[in-house]
């Protein structure tokens, strides 16, 4: 069984008179513990489709599942305890809380969910992400790749069964690039999370488990290895 399974999902928008096809008719599938890159060019529907998998956004037609739940038959209440308690996003911009420092910023969520830190494990996660000596820093004060390995760090620290990544390096220079990426795998394997990345990226996407082409709102044909299973 899979953790994420679209069927046949499509998302059209209407600009004036034109219909973007967004997606139109993907069936995209994710097992547990995968590290999924989704490569394509701007504009393809790469965005659309992570936004779908997270519950961000409603299909025009189509089902998305996650673990076997269709997530058209959840409420709105439904929806959101499965995204702060199944998903953890990761943006291009960190969307770090300026005034708050490092650790702050990564216990937020928790802290906004009236939920107990587990501060064992919150040193955990920063130490496999090597921000230890960071903890007190405020966000103007590190680097990027810094920056975006305290994004990280808030998205594992509600332990969350899934990460969505919407071009986590798109900010960053191509060692940085790798860095981030390769703690992500490190810290995602570690703490048995799954990973759907989008880039556009060749090079990011090669650090992954399998990569998924997605051209005009579809999945190429043979670049899904589980399409027709
Ligand atoms: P990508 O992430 O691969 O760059 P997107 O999923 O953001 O692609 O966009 C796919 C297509 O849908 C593009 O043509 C984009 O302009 C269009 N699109 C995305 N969001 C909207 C929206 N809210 N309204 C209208 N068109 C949109
Ligand atoms: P990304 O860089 O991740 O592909 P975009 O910059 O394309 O994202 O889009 C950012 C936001 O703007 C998204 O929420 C998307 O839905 C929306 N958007 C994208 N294209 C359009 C469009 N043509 N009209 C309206 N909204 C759009």
């Amino acid at each position: 069984s899979y953790i994420v399974e679209t069927r046949a999902l499509k998302k059209y928008y209407q600009l004036g008179t034109n219909v973007v096809k967004a997606l139109d008719g993907v069936d995209f599938r994710v097992k547990d513990q995968e590290f999924v890159s989704i490569i394509g060019k701007s504009g393809s529907g790469k965005s659309t489709l992570l936004h779908m998998i997270g519950g961000l956004d409603v299909p025009t037609e189509g089902e998305v599942y996650i673990d076997g739940k269709n997530l058209a038959k959840m409420n709105r209440e439904q929806l959101a305890v499965f995204r702060r308690r199944k998903i953890g996003f990761i943006f291009q911009n960190y969307n770090l809380v300026p005034d708050l420092n490092l650790y702050e910023n990564v216990t937020l969520p928790i802290e906004l969910d009236g939920d107990c830190v587990d501060r064992e494990f919150i040193d955990e996660i920063l130490n496999l992400l090597k921000l230890q000596e960071k903890k007190e820093a405020l966000p103007n004060t590190l680097s990027g790749g810094q920056q975006q390995r305290a994004a990280i760090a808030r998205a594992i620290a509600s332990k969350p069964s899934m990460i969505l990544a919407d071009e986590p390096t798109g900010n960053l220079d191509t060692a940085s690039s790798h860095d981030v990426l390769g703690l992500l795998k490190a810290v995602a394997g570690r703490f048995k999370q799954t990973v759907v990345l989008i880039t556009h990226d060749q090079d990011i996407a090669q650090l992954s488990d399998r990569i998924v082409h997605i051209e005009d709102g579809r999945i190429m044909r043979g670049s899904d290895a589980y399409a027709g299973k």
